[in-house]
């Protein structure tokens, strides 16, 4: 469908198939895809952003999807709303730590409107779905009508409200491996309000051996301590093949916070955000150990 509006023109795209084809019909022109309109929206209002076309994809249900098998994992379509993460049975089964991420996210109207993907594609470093994702070692699937192609949750933000996503090309899907056994996983934001942005936030992913004993993988996102989210791999390395103690959480707790690099703003100093980047992570990495041995 196309309308002429005064201020852009507007397609609604039935399937991500026709999705793809308005893409590669649009892909040099200045476009921008809307899905559920929370973050696109404030930026048109505040004059940030003036695309000449909006290419809706909210009509395309082949993209709303939560998907589970214990071989390939968790698979979050492009169209899933917060809200829809949030009372997925299976992913409270699953990773129960995504729900307790969901909850804190903005408000319920917020939730129900917005994507997880469209949260990513933003890119605001604050924003909460993408730490949980580094530690969860999940990748992005983007597509275009030339292909498609996997992007690690680590690498899809390159910089400040910019995503690895090229013109042409839409974001399919969310892929999140099945858990191994032994496994914890647990996510934290620190914000001023319930539902604000984080000032910092700290998802950890820790693995047993069998007798849960020492720890075989371990994985920490960061938010809202750089320009992108952080994968804090000098913290990861202290605690792998090591027998985790409060001696050795608190040595990762340093090597995290010093892996951020976050800038003042009018609710904290950077100073402030990188020691509360350190304790986000011993008591968020504390809980993971906790769930890990449990398992
Ligand atoms: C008041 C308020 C408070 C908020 N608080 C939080 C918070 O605490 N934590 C948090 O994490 N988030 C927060 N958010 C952000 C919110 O989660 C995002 O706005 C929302 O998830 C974006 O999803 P959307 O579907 O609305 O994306 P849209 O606004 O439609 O799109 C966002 C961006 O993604 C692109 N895009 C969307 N889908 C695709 C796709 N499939 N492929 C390629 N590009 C795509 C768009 O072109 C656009 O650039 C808040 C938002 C508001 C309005």
């Amino acid at each position: 469908m196309k309308t002429i509006t005064a201020d852009f023109e507007y397609f609604s795209a039935a399937t991500a198939g026709e999705a793809l084809d308005l893409l590669a019909q649009h892909k040099d022109d200045d476009y921008r895809i809307i899905a559920g309109g929370q973050s696109l929206n404030t930026f048109m209002k505040h004059g940030l952003l003036k695309p000449e076309i909006i290419i809706d994809i909210k009509g395309a249900s082949d993209l709303d999807y939560i998907k589970y098998d214990d071989k390939e994992g968790l698979k979050i379509g492009a169209l899933t709303t917060h809200r829809k993460l949030e009372q997925s049975p299976v992913v409270a089964e699953k990773y129960a730590a995504l729900v307790d991420m969901e909850v804190n996210v903005a408000s319920v109207e917020t939730r129900n409107w917005g994507t997880v993907v469209g949260d990513i594609v933003n890119a605001d470093p604050a924003a909460d779905p993408a730490p949980p994702l580094i530690a969860l070692d999940a990748s992005v699937v983007v597509a275009s009508k030339e292909g498609t192609r996997s992007v690690p949750a680590e690498e899809f933000a390159v910089d400040l409200y910019t995503s690895a996503v090229e013109p042409g090309e839409l974001v399919t899907e969310i892929q999140i491996p099945a858990l191994p056994a032994n496994t914890g996983f647990y996510f934290t934001k620190y914000s001023q309000l319930h539902g604000d942005y984080a000032l910092a936030s700290a998802a950890v992913l820790l693995t047993l051996d069998a007798k849960k004993e020492k720890c075989v993988n371990a994985r920490i996102g960061l938010g809202g301590v750089g320009a992108t989210p952080i994968r804090a791999t000098a913290a990861e390395d202290i605690l792998k093949g090591k027998k985790i103690t409060d001696e050795l959480l608190a040595e990762a707790a340093q090597a995290a916070s010093e892996a951020t690099e976050p800038i003042s703003g009018i609710e904290a100093s950077a100073e402030y955000k990188k020691e509360l980047a350190g304790t986000l992570v011993k008591r968020v990495a504390k809980e993971a150990l906790a769930r890990a041995q449990k398992a």
